[in-house]
């Protein structure tokens, strides 16, 4: 069974397809705009909102606070580092086994998960001891 979408909904579905990163409302209101597809910002909310209670769109909220939305498809995992911000991508999923079990178990429609690590990346782990070395 597949659930009424409306056009505003199909644009930011087709938009999320194109994008390999979580993209967020403001940036997906502006890329539509770009595409001659102009909808207004609280229409893109209340879309995304729609599509999330889907199951199709996932949230993501990035260490500065911004939230960011993706296709919910992928079960993928980061690595973030809290200095730069950079979002390693992690291919292992160690949940997956458990969420088959915790919707066996509770009978419950599990749609995504999320699993975040956050840390300093190679580069920020560098420039931290240097930092410390010169005081
Ligand atoms: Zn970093
Ligand atoms: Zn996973």
């Amino acid at each position: 069974m597949k659930a009424l979408r409306t056009r505003s909904q199909e644009r930011i579905l087709n938009l999320l397809k194109t994008t390999k990163q979580g993209t967020s409302a403001q940036d997906i209101y502006v890329e539509l705009r770009n595409r001659n597809q102009s909808m207004g910002l609280a229409t893109v909310y209340r879309s995304l909102e729609a599509l999330k209670l889907e199951g199709l769109v996932q949230m993501r909220t990035l260490a500065n606070g911004e939230a960011v939305y993706s296709l919910a498809q992928q079960d993928k995992h980061h690595l973030t580092c809290l200095q730069c911000g950079m979002s390693i991508p992690v291919n292992q999923c160690p949940a997956h086994a458990l969420e088959l079990e915790l919707q066996a178990t509770h009978k419950f429609k599990i749609f995504y998960h999320t699993l975040e690590f956050f840390g300093l990346c190679t580069q920020c782990q560098l420039a931290h001891t240097a930092e410390a070395s010169h005081s």
